[in-house]
């Protein structure tokens, strides 16, 4: 399948794909797309997103960390 926001095509059982995107930095963007209609501010948004952005990846870091992590 193609995702929509960067016309990869790519396979729906990739375990990179956060369908229907073909990764969660894809489905990052599409959220980012959907704040920046949100805030609706001219400049200020792109700050906005970039934050946004930065605590998804956060987030995102944190539960890769707890899964690599085993009980040591
Ligand atoms: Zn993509």
């Amino acid at each position: 399948m193609r995702c929509p926001i960067c016309n990869k095509i790519f396979s729906p059982d990739d375990p990179e794909a956060a369908l229907p995107f073909c990764s969660e930095r894809c489905k990052r963007i599409d959220l980012g797309r959907w704040m920046n209609e949100e805030y609706s501010v001219d400049t200020v948004n792109l700050d906005k997103l970039e934050e946004a952005i930065a605590g998804v990846e956060e987030e995102n870091a944190q539960e890769e960390r707890g899964e690599d992590d085993g009980p040591n």
